[in-house]
């Protein structure tokens, strides 16, 4: 029988969610199974690193790679599976923009040790120990890998031929990604796939109106129309700066979309993007005869609406985007 091409799963600083949208492939699960030798992925196989490091250059087919790089470990497996590699694919938005793990670039790596292994008013640590370098036991050494002073995507460490978005990626777009693979069936190096290439808006089918609006509002505050635009009741859904292809399974549910899959085509900067549709919307009065001041207060009285700008705007994509998270001084 021939050898089945090799298939690796690998994750860095994630939160497992994307083996979890591997696994939701259902039934499908077993034709990856036929399609590939599954032989890496941390979560489910006992393979060693050595494994990998044995094998020639390029003898994995393809490796999905999700989550972001915080640790020098992270690093390092990013080299080594790319080297490994024919195929490596950001996978999820943590390797594609950083995501979750990437919003502690508003912050330093010390403030963040602090914040929890001292600070924390659930940790009791009267010595001040963090846990890093290595620590000897009787039983052996134990070596915990550094981590970085910034959190990283994926592309900002080594050369990624592909990105699937989705915080997860939807399962039925996993699948898409997949045959397009084993077709050869695949668009120019560096594309976006497993997703469309409009906004969760152009699949969303709730009414909007052009209605503009005088404050936002919170999930818990009220219970949105499940017919009409959420952004126009007042909430802050990201739809309009989302890639689609989600099939807007949030809005369905009455949750506004909060941005997973990242920016669509043509949009280098998702927040800055959703920050400039909020601007359309945005109803702060008649400013007849108002001075600039006077219009700036109102702008920023509205704004004062928003609780965590960073977290709202940039939940998915800081590493990636312009400002990239600046360290506070
Ligand atoms: Fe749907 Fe949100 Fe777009 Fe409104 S803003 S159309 S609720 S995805």
């Amino acid at each position: 029988m021939p050898e089945k091409p090799k298939l690796a799963l690998y994750w860095a600083a994630s939160c497992g969610g994307c083996e979890i949208a591997v696994v939701n492939l259902n039934e499908k699960i077993l034709d990856l199974d036929a399609a590939f030798d599954f032989m890496f992925c941390p979560c489910l196989l006992d393979t060693k690193i050595k494994d990998i490091e044995a094998l020639p250059d390029g003898a994995i087919a393809v490796t999905l790679f999700n989550g972001a790089l915080r640790t020098e470990e992270n690093v390092e497996m990013a080299h080594l599976l790319r080297r490994k590699s024919q195929i490596l694919v950001a996978f999820g938005s943590c390797a594609k923009g950083g995501c979750i793990p990437a919003l502690a670039n508003f912050t330093t790596k010390d403030e963040l040790l602090n914040s929890i292994f001292i600070d924390s008013f659930s940790v009791d640590n009267s010595t001040g120990i963090i846990p890093s370098g290595t620590t000897s036991f009787p039983e052996g050494d134990i070596h915990l890998p550094g981590m970085l002073g910034r959190v990283k995507h994926l592309a900002q460490e080594v050369e990624v031929d592909y990105q699937i978005p989705g915080c997860p990626p939807e399962p039925e777009q996993i699948w898409n990604a997949v045959e397009a693979i084993l077709s050869g069936n695949l668009p120019a190096k560096g594309s976006t796939i497993g997703c469309g290439t409009l906004t969760v808006c152009d699949d969303c089918n709730r009414t909007k109106e052009e209605k503009r609006i005088t404050a936002f509002r919170r999930n818990y505050e009220f219970y949105p129309e499940p017919e009409l635009c959420m952004l126009e009741q007042g909430l802050l859904c990201m739809g309009i700066a989302t890639r689609n292809g989600c099939g807007a399974p949030c809005t369905k549910a009455n949750m506004p979309c909060t941005g997973c899959y990242g920016a669509p085509d043509g949009i280098s900067d998702q927040g800055a993007k959703m920050v400039a549709a909020l601007g359309s919307v945005m109803d702060i009065g008649d400013t007849t005869g108002l001075s600039e001041e006077a219009i700036a207060a109102r702008v920023d009285a509205f704004l004062a609406t928003i609780p965590d700008y960073a977290g709202q705007f940039y939940k998915y994509t800081l590493a990636s985007s312009t400002l990239g998270g600046r360290v506070r001084r």
